[in-house]
């Protein structure tokens, strides 16, 4: 396996057969005779001082599966380096989609270190390193503000449960995997509501040990079973304490279980109105019109899923400023696709996959009835599980091939308001001198064939460019 000499720096690559340290020699139980490069974690002993032994361990057996995977050469060459970081970087293409609504021909994103420097024409003598994209179009990074990261098909091919026997290592290289499908499928911020694990990945992709999109957690959830109004509150500001970005609740059953109310209208009045006198937002669990009443009326901030989403919640929501994260069908296909892995477990079952087979046909309709609603906000959120990690665009795809959304829209769904939504407008969501640079360019143009987002050729993030491809031959 060929590691470039900026990436062998990185990650303390030493030539040959020697192991430097006691701990990481013992944790690996590798052999040191090979004649491979042997990658020493020189950032576990860095950055995780007590847990550096597991932490190696980890590294080593990352590094071990992602060679068995081929991916090895792609994450070499996607580990942020400090000669990336000093450089002014030009990326041009056919035009540029800036996420709010506006489209240049013939243009570029200036991006010097980690931010946009400018958006327009490629200027004359420019002397920094230049991608010219061709006829792809470029877009800011894509937003999904709904993915749960961590859940996976465990080693037997299943959907990983807590008590399936893989160790805490499987779980999360799988976390590491999945998060690394969805930055090079372009969407380089994530919102997970959300799992406790989430935090110690969110924590090593902030850092740029690892190549991922940025996250935001809730850490976990809350529910009708989380207790009093004041028992949850206190949950609320644990929830705080422990470093969540959001607070997610459950107001409703599964659409597995029929999606009716579950949350008594003091519980969801409590848990919003402590999240937000804290400053969290509330995501909420809602599929019946009933229980996205409860969450408007208790002032939450978004309301996930709304399968049973009437015409009349959804004015009320638009007059409210609740925002609305459906689903169009990626969700629901990728069950169903994938109904061995997941058939047996929980309410997995024959009922359970029978109403996500027929919630396939509503969310598009209620997709249809949210874009025609005036005044609503509409986030992009794949509610991506097991076996749609990397594909969340299917969903933008869905929307406006399936519930008619104008491309446009979408894609500002996914970009702009998403940000909004996550309160990072300032920073993220558009292509704008002053902005986080996260671009990602796609053959050919999405106005024109919303596929054209299946066919990613850029990804940059924080000003690191994490996968480019060559336009030649694509889409014209
Ligand atoms: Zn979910």
């Amino acid at each position: 396996m060929a590691i470039p000499n900026d990436v062998r720096r990185f990650c303390g690559v030493v030539q040959g057969s020697v192991l430097k340290s006691d701990a990481i020699r013992h944790a690996s139980g590798a052999s040191t005779a090979t004649a491979e490069p042997v990658l020493v974690a020189a950032f576990g002993s860095r950055t995780f001082g007590r847990s550096t032994f597991a932490i190696s361990r980890l590294c080593l057996d990352m590094i071990r599966y992602l060679a068995l995977t081929s991916l090895a050469c792609v994450v070499a060459a996607s580990l942020p380096t400090s000669r990336a970081r000093a450089q002014t970087i030009a990326i041009r293409a056919d035009r540029v989609i800036d996420g709010a609504g506006g489209v240049t021909p013939n243009a570029a994103v200036i991006v010097e270190g980690a931010r946009i420097r400018n958006v327009g024409p490629l200027p004359s003598g420019f002397r920094g390193q230049v991608y010219d994209l061709g006829n792809a179009t470029i877009l800011p990074g894509l937003i999904d503000v709904h993915a749960h990261v961590v859940w996976y098909f465990n080693s037997r091919g299943r959907f990983h449960t807590p008590d399936d026997g893989d160790t805490p290592v499987q779980s999360m290289l799988a976390a590491a995997g999945n998060a690394y499908q969805t930055l090079m499928s372009g969407v380089t911020t994530i919102q997970s509501p959300g799992s406790p694990e989430d935090r110690d990945l969110r924590d090593i992709i902030a850092r740029g040990d690892l190549p991922g999109p940025r996250i935001l957690t809730s850490l976990g959830s809350l529910s009708e079973r989380s207790g009093t109004p004041s028992q949850l509150r206190e949950k609320i500001r644990a929830f705080k304490s422990a470093g969540a970005d959001v607070i997610k609740l459950f107001a409703s059953r599964s659409i597995r279980d029929g999606g009716a109310a579950t949350m008594t209208p003091e519980q969801i009045d409590a848990a919003c109105g402590e999240a937000r006198a804290i400053g969290l937002r509330t995501l909420v669990h809602a599929h019946s019109a009933e229980a996205m009443r409860l969450a408007v009326n208790a002032g939450c901030t978004q309301i996930e899923h709304g399968i049973f989403a009437t015409p009349e919640i959804l004015s009320l929501m638009a007059a409210r400023g609740t925002i609305f994260s459906p689903q169009c069908g990626l969700v629901f296909r990728n069950y169903l696709d994938n109904r061995a892995k997941y058939e047996g477990i929980g309410n997995y079952n024959a009922e359970g996959f029978a109403s996500m087979e027929s919630a396939l046909p509503t969310g598009i309709e209620v997709i249809r009835r949210a874009v025609a609603t005036s005044g609503l906000t509409m986030v992009f959120g794949t509610d991506a599980v097991a076996g749609a990690h990397g594909r969340n665009v299917e969903d933008l795809i869905c929307r406006v091939n399936e519930a008619g959304q104008k491309p446009l829209d979408a894609l500002a769904s996914a970009t702009s308001v998403a940000a909004r939504s996550m309160a990072l407008a300032d920073s993220l969501g558009t292509l704008a001198a002053g902005k986080l640079a996260d671009v990602i360019a796609v053959a050919g143009d999405p106005r024109a064939d919303i596929t054209a987002l299946r066919r990613v050729v850029f990804v940059m993030k924080n000003g690191h460019v994490y996968r480019h491809e060559s336009t030649a031959g694509s889409a014209r």
